[in-house]
């Protein structure tokens, strides 16, 4: 992108707490608001008319600021809250680290479904960190018990066909993927209920006081510049298809080598159309989700990874399922990338790793 995204913030430039007092997330600048807006109007992966925008210090503090808004003033238990395994490894730390009395993290959501009561919570993350499916909320809901968080944190056309414009109740997504900011802290939840809005907000008052308008207004440019290119055709290769490019060539490279040493297995997934790019394409998700072929459950390969090369993943076991499973992130620079290609080739039994 060159300097076309460079911005200058002078030293008096965006000192107040304030950004818009007449507007329910008062701590939002309005430009972020409109840049959110647009980028997803651009890409067609959710519906944004008549829908309330929150800003969060990433989607992660939208995360809890949600679970907040969805169960208080509270009951005499708190909510549980479930996902379908293997699930985001940061929802069971993240919703029981300050032992609210609110909610509790209640783990798998096929398992809640069978044998699960009273009222809960179902975080559906779609497409799926770690194993990239696309996904739809699982436990069938008993009456008016069951609320939905819809985390769309990958639901960007990189990684994924964009199958239909989103529209559930609260959907979270963020900078850290949608461009790869995740140093700036922005994410953005978008709201149906004006209420619940209303409360998610709060939270972040009451947590925050507010989300750097610096960051916001770093991302507002972003978005403009990646917007502004689809507008106006000028880039050489625009955004999404150029991360598309670099996604798809790393998939490949990854899948010959795994195909030819035997140890692991990748998931498959299937082409679907794509409303964005107009064409039937795979998905390309942003982790590897290596599963060994070996059939003992009790197989720890992130072990095998870190003692046979060197390579750090996160056990299956963090995500609720077995440990023969293990997440490796595909998003570092090329030479990381490179590095864990070369080193991967280089396992030919699972026994390397012991
Ligand atoms: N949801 C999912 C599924 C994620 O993978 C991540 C980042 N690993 C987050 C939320 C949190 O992202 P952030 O706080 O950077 O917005």
């Amino acid at each position: 992108m060159e300097d076309k995204c460079t911005m200058v913030i002078s030293g008096s430039q965006l000192m107040s707490y304030i950004s818009d007092f007449t507007t329910l997330c008062w701590f939002m600048e309005p430009e972020f608001q409109e840049a959110v807006r647009r980028l997803h109007r651009v890409v067609g992966n959710a519906v944004v008319d008549d829908r309330y925008i929150v800003v969060g210090t990433g989607s992660t503090q939208l995360y809890q600021a949600a679970l907040y808004s969805l169960t208080s003033p509270g009951g005499p238990e708190p909510v549980s809250v479930v996902s379908a395994a293997p699930y985001y490894s940061a929802y069971p730390e993240e919703t029981d680290y300050l032992r609210s009395r609110l909610y509790k993290w209640a783990g798998d959501a096929y398992e809640f479904d069978k044998n699960g009561t009273g009222p809960y919570i179902e975080v559906v993350n779609s497409p799926n960190n770690p194993d990239g499916t696309l996904r739809e909320a699982v436990v069938k809901n008993r009456g008016d018990e069951g609320k939905l968080i819809h985390d769309l944190a990958y639901y960007w056309p990189q990684y994924t066909p964009i199958i239909r414009p989103a529209d559930h109740d609260i959907m979270t997504f963020t900078f850290s993927k949608s461009t790869g900011h995740a140093g700036s802290r922005i994410g953005w939840a978008v709201v149906k209920d004006k209420e619940v809005a209303r409360k998610m907000s709060k939270f972040i008052e009451m947590s925050t006081l507010g989300v750097s308008k610096d960051s916001q207004q770093r991302a507002a440019k972003i978005m403009g510049v990646i917007c502004d290119d689809y507008k106006n055709f000028k880039s050489d290769e625009l955004f999404f298809e150029h991360t598309r490019r670099v996604m798809a060539d790393r998939w490949e490279r990854l899948r010959q080598v795994v195909d030819r040493n035997q140890v692991f297995s990748l998931p498959k997934y299937p082409k679907q159309y794509c409303l964005f790019s107009g064409e039937l394409i795979e998905p390309y998700p942003g982790f590897a989700w290596l599963e060994a072929k070996e059939e003992e459950e009790e197989i720890d390969s992130q072990k095998v990874l870190r003692g046979g090369i060197k390579v750090q993943g996160r056990t299956g076991s963090r995500f609720g399922v077995a440990q023969k499973y293990v997440r490796v992130s595909l998003l570092s620079n090329e030479e990381v990338f490179n590095q864990f290609l070369e080193r991967l080739s280089t396992i030919n039994s699972i026994s390397n790793g012991h």
